[in-house]
């Protein structure tokens, strides 16, 4: 390399480094060198490059999302074994993962007991919105109850109702372990509100509706929530006892049948 390419090089990383474009950066001399040997135009040349940075954009930005979204678990629908729930519409939930159900402000209700894969779909259908560019957030129902009390008392509560406004898809996870107090009910049954035809809830819970009472205090706001939530929303029901009891059940027996017989 000559002193003025070495010179180009140098205020040419210099003005990339400016226009924050990393990936052209640091590849730039590679496909340079490669676009001379297969005799690439500029405009080529150009395009490779640009292409290389927004892929790498693409991804940076899902991996932000996947961070914000803050998954408890990775779990996609590769790892879901959809014949230990013969009940469910493997149709629909394909469906559900190319993300529609977003675009079209629906929301998604999983009812089952528990271990019956509810947390596992939910985080499924989350992760595949994050990769289609949506914002998620996954909160189990006590932690978002607890953190609107919070905001409350620290006079935080319209900052955090604006960040939640921001959101493509809440994914409210286990709704009703726990009865929450009528303070945090109401706080809850607000987000929902909030959400109601602006953006898409996942809610997973265990209750069967008419015990809703029970977690939401009142009558008029299980009624209201159960109202919202249920209009445009497509129930997923999970049954059957749970999967890791069957699997660790599988694993005995397989491993008992193996070993071998004591005689009498
Ligand atoms: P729930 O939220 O309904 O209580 P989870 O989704 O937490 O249940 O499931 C409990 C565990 O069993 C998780 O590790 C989950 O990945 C696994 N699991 C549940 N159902 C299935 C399934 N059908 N296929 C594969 N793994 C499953
Ligand atoms: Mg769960």
């Amino acid at each position: 390399m000559t002193r003025k390419q070495t010179k180009s090089l140098v205020l040419l990383q210099h003005h990339l480094k400016n226009l924050r474009l990393p990936t052209i950066l640091r590849e730039c001399e590679k496909i340079a060198a490669r676009c001379a040997t297969d005799n690439v135009d500029h405009l080529g040349f150009l395009l490779q490059l640009c292409e290389l940075e927004l892929i790498e954009r693409d991804r940076r930005a899902a991996e932000r999302r996947l961070k914000a979204a803050k998954f408890p678990t990775y779990k996609t629908l590769e790892t879901f074994d959809f014949q230990a729930q013969p009940g469910l519409n493997k149709l629909l939930v394909s469906e559900l993962m190319r993300g529609e159900f977003i675009e079209q402000r629906e929301n998604i209700l999983l009812v089952g007991n528990s271990g019956t894969g509810k947390t596992h779909l939910a985080v499924a259908l989350g992760i595949a919105a994050c990769g289609q560019g949506k914002r998620v957030r996954f909160y189990q129902v006590t932690e978002l109850i607890t953190q609107l009390m919070e905001a409350r008392e620290e006079r935080e509560l319209t900052r955090l109702k604006k960040q939640l406004a921001k959101l493509d898809l809440l994914i409210l996870d286990e709704l009703g372990y726990v009865p929450a107090s009528k303070l945090g009910s109401e706080l809850l049954f607000d987000v929902i509100s909030t959400a109601y035809e602006r953006f898409s809830l996942i809610v997973t819970t265990n209750l069967p509706f008419e015990n809703w009472t029970e977690v939401l205090g009142s009558e008029r706001l299980t009624g209201a929530t159960l109202d919202r939530l249920t209009h445009r929303c497509h129930i997923l029901e999970t049954t059957g006892e749970s999967y890791r009891l069957q699997d660790a059940k599988r694993r005995h027996t397989k491993s008992s049948s193996k070993q071998p017989r004591l005689t009498k």
